[in-house]
């Protein structure tokens, strides 16, 4: 960047290092014209606009700085008193007509800084506040201190990790996102390679062109021209369609294994027929995804099993071998209780839990046999959006396999230059920083405290439900922090109710019947949510809910599209939940069900 230019009426921004007495004047920028010759209107707006940039040199006002700290509490300004709603600010109402809202242009004139903050300072009006404790509607997570910070630091000087000229150090935080994350899978941290990407499902996008290309070898030239398969379970996560899809393999080439009725997990016997039935057809398969904590139901599959199968059913000559994919975007932080002293409890959680703890750090465990590992730190990570890992076991195969070619454009300044390999070009650091920053900060104690922690609050919630005779708990073999329920008319015993309505296609009708009922509830908390409806005196939590987490047992292939179970959602992410939040969470839920039975 050049800030001294020659032309005549050039202009000498605030703190240009030509000129020493900018330094010390930083409000009035000079220009090179004589005094008596009328500023030109062009460098009127672009001194007025270098007094309001972020200052190149210390020892001046930085309007940043400045800037940052007035709007970030005017932003807090939104947050409710104690006890408030789940929403920012005073108005929870969309503050526009779609599309009418479109119908805007650029202004002619040049905006006020503060007033055009403002404004950004009003769309957050009415926006969800996920540090509440009343929200609990998915997994969406207030992002730590640490990682905010980190995230918006890499804005300020716009570190761009495509190569490591334009990054330098900064690009030290993906590398050590590799050694950390390689370290806490089990894999050789040096041999361990890391991309942040565009989200969990980038990741899953990177899983699946890790198997086509390594499957279909010629294919980075030619081109996808073989129905490879990708296999995933029925409950894995519906990204699977986007990334077949985008990446010109088609949504037809996407095979699904049934799922148990009980535990959600892939069933590798399922598995073992359709990769018999390749193996015999000669059909190669690019990638198979394990689903390590399912969206709905935080099922694990077994992915050891599947390792094993993969190594039986090799693909036919000429393919190279299928890739395994975790995706663990959501449940990967579990894996931090593989290596827990359950014996000794240093953290002292309950006996409630310990057995939980154990099973998931055990079943994570296990996310040392895939090639790559799909993780958001933007969901459980506690860190703000976009900071997902695509993460792979061995970065030099993976690199070479995904190399281009050089390109005269940019010249290789330091050993790490990802974008050879990476699907993007330029990569903003901010998730890169926001996820090293909260391995960094949470280290191991701290995310087994806030994960323990709240899963103790899932399971408050957990024993209550089994106290209420018309709510039955849906998922209660799932270890993750979801609660799933269903609530019944008053005079219905739900447990006996819903076994019929999983069980037999003669409860079919009535399936569908409570299924509207469930909707009409998870509607009705919505709805009180937007409202800022309060009862008692409190404010209504935020919730939401599944129409369909799972089939019923007549239905398990899918074909029935009615015959699926909604459920309420308890998805607590909080730091700050409490079990009172959960018994006046229940409290809600049958007051809405009262008010839609009553409504009918
Ligand atoms: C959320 C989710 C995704 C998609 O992740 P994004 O970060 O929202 O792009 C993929 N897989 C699973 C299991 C998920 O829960």
């Amino acid at each position: 960047m050049k800030h001294v230019q020659t032309t005549k009426h050039a202009v000498i921004p605030a703190n240009a290092p030509a000129n020493h007495h900018a330094l010390s004047k930083p409000e009035r920028p000079l220009t090179a014209h004589a005094a008596n010759e009328p500023m030109p209107k062009w460098a009127k707006y672009r001194s007025e606009m270098a007094s309001e940039f972020p200052s190149p040199f210390r020892g001046t006002k930085d309007p940043l700085a400045e800037q940052i700290g007035k709007f970030v509490s005017r932003l807090d300004q939104l947050r409710p008193e104690e006890g408030g709603p789940a929403f920012l600010g005073k108005s929870p109402a969309l503050t526009y007509e779609y599309p009418a809202v479109k119908n805007v242009e650029i202004n002619q004139e040049m905006g006020d800084l503060d007033t055009v903050l403002d404004d950004v300072v009003k769309l957050f009006e009415g926006a969800p506040n996920w540090g509440n404790p009343l929200t609990m509607c998915n997994v969406i997570p207030q992002a730590n201190t640490a990682a905010i910070i980190a995230s918006m630091l890499s804005q300020v000087f716009s570190a761009n990790i495509l190569e490591g000229e334009y990054a330098w150090n900064v690009h030290r935080a993906e590398l050590e996102t590799a050694g950390m994350l390689g370290n806490l899978v089990g894999w050789d941290p040096v041999k361990t390679g890391a991309i942040y990407t565009w989200g969990g499902g980038g990741c899953w996008t990177y899983g699946l062109k890790y198997g086509l290309t390594r499957v279909l070898p010629d294919s980075m030239l030619k081109g996808i021209r073989t129905d490879a398969k990708v296999i995933c379970s029925q409950q894995a996560h519906f990204v699977q369609r986007n990334a077949s899809a985008w990446m010109g393999l088609g949504m037809d080439n996407i095979v699904h294994v049934r799922t148990d009725v009980d535990t959600n997990q892939m069933d590798v016997v399922h598995l073992e027929e359709i990769l018999k039935d390749f193996a015999a057809k000669k059909i190669p398969v690019a990638t198979v995804v394990c689903t390590m904590g399912t969206t709905d139901a935080s099922a694990i599959d077994p992915i050891g099993k599947v390792h094993k199968l993969l190594d039986r059913y090799p693909n036919p000559e000429g393919y190279g071998k299928a890739v395994l994919y975790a995706d663990a975007v959501v449940g990967w932080s579990w894996v931090y209780f593989k290596d827990y002293d359950f014996e000794n409890n240093p953290l002292e959680f309950s006996d409630r839990i310990l057995p939980i703890l154990k099973q998931n750090g055990q079943a994570m465990a296990e996310l040392s046999y895939a090639d790559a590992v799909g993780i958001d730190f933007h969901k459980v990570g506690w860190a703000p959006y976009v900071s997902s890992c695509f993460l792979y076991k061995n970065a030099e195969e993976f690199e070479k396999l995904h190399h281009w070619a050089p390109d005269a454009y940019l010249q290789v300044r330091t050993p790490y230059n990802p974008m050879y390999y990476t699907l993007e070009v330029s990569r903003t650091a901010s998730g890169s920083l926001a996820g090293w920053a909260t391995l960094k900060y949470f280290g191991k104690a701290g995310m087994q405290a806030i994960l323990g922690g709240i899963l103790e609050t899932k399971y408050y919630l957990y024993d209550l439900l089994e106290k209420q005779k018309d709510m039955v708990c849906v998922n209660p073999d799932d270890s993750g922090l979801i609660t799933l329920f269903r609530v019944y008319p008053k005079d219905v015993d739900a447990r006996v109710q819903y076994k019929k309505e999983l069980n037999d296609t003669k409860s079919r009708a009535d399936l569908i019947k409570h299924n509207e009922l469930t909707k009409a509830v998870g509607d009705k908390l919505f709805e009180w949510f937007r409202a800022g409806k309060q009862i008692d005196g409190k404010y209504t939590p935020y919730m939401s809910f599944s129409t369909g987490f799972r089939n019923t047992e007549y239905n398990r292939e899918g074909d029935d599209a009615e015959a699926v179970i909604y459920a309420i959602k308890s998805f607590p992410m909080n730091v700050f939940v409490t079990p009172e939040i959960m018994a006046w969470a229940l409290h809600c839920v049958h007051a809405a069900r009262d008010e839609v039975l009553r409504a009918q």
